[in-house]
């Protein structure tokens, strides 16, 4: 399983950080949790086609997690026809909004995706990847992701209230390979006593804001010094589980 970071920003691009999108490649085939910058264009660079993408799991409907999901919706109604991901969104909502906007944009072109509500437990398994929502404090309907795959375990916190509050307690239930989690909305070294109950093999720290890179980069130290592997994610960083 490849975990590529397109974008790392927190609810505003940067000069170096488009938001938060994150595609994973399982056997050749792709795979998304968030979608808040233009996705396609990530893919074509990397000589990838979306017609290869086989699900999108939106952790919940800020903008920073979903503006890219137009230009894919609009970009998949005409011209990769041979796409049919499944959509998972904390709110169905935004699936009549795109419908609406591909009616006005390409005169009712549009070709139905398969649009899923997304609510706690697993949300979607196609026998390759199974993946579990668990439901954080960020915002209404807000989630994070477990993904399990070819033996392995990635858990995507989305954004969340606070470690202590809503840290997704799957984790501390099972292994995990891959730890995804957040760094804007608290102090990072939070994170540090919620670790201590966890099976964490390498922790990756994206989406993360400039008042709190202090904290980030204590994190950072405080799992070196544990022999953790720890990686600060930057647009374009790619981790091998
Ligand atoms: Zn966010
Ligand atoms: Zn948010």
């Amino acid at each position: 399983m490849r975990v590529t970071f397109i974008g790392t920003s927190h609810g505003a691009p940067e000069p170096h950080q488009k938001c938060t999108c994150v595609m994973i490649e399982i056997e050749q085939q792709l795979y998304f949790v968030d979608m808040g910058t233009n996705a396609v264009e990530a893919l074509c660079s990397r000589g990838l086609s979306a017609n290869n993408v086989k699900g999108i799991f939106i952790t919940h409907m800020h903008n920073d997690h979903t503006n890219g999901l137009f230009q894919f919706a609009d970009l998949l109604a005409w011209r990769y026809k041979n796409a049919s991901p499944v959509v998972c969104l904390p709110n169905l909502k935004a699936a009549e909004l795109i419908t609406e906007w591909l009616k006005i944009n390409l005169d009712a072109r549009e070709r139905p995706i398969s649009y899923r509500e997304t609510k706690p437990g697993i949300v979607y398994n196609d026998g390759t990847l199974t993946v579990t929502a668990i439901p954080t404090q960020h915002c209404v309907n807000s989630y994070a992701y477990l993904f399990e795959a070819e033996g392995k375990s990635v858990l995507f916190t989305g954004d969340l209230k606070r470690p202590g509050i809503d840290f997704p307690t799957i984790a501390r239930e099972r292994a995990l390979d891959l730890l995804v989690c957040e760094g804007a909305h608290f102090e990072a070294t939070e994170y540090l006593p919620v670790f201590e109950q966890c099976d964490i093999k390498h922790v990756c720290v994206t989406h993360y804001y400039l008042p709190h890179m202090i904290s980030v980069l204590q994190l950072r130290q405080e799992l070196i010094n544990r022999g953790l592997p720890v990686t600060i994610a930057t647009d374009d960083c790619e981790i091998t589980v």
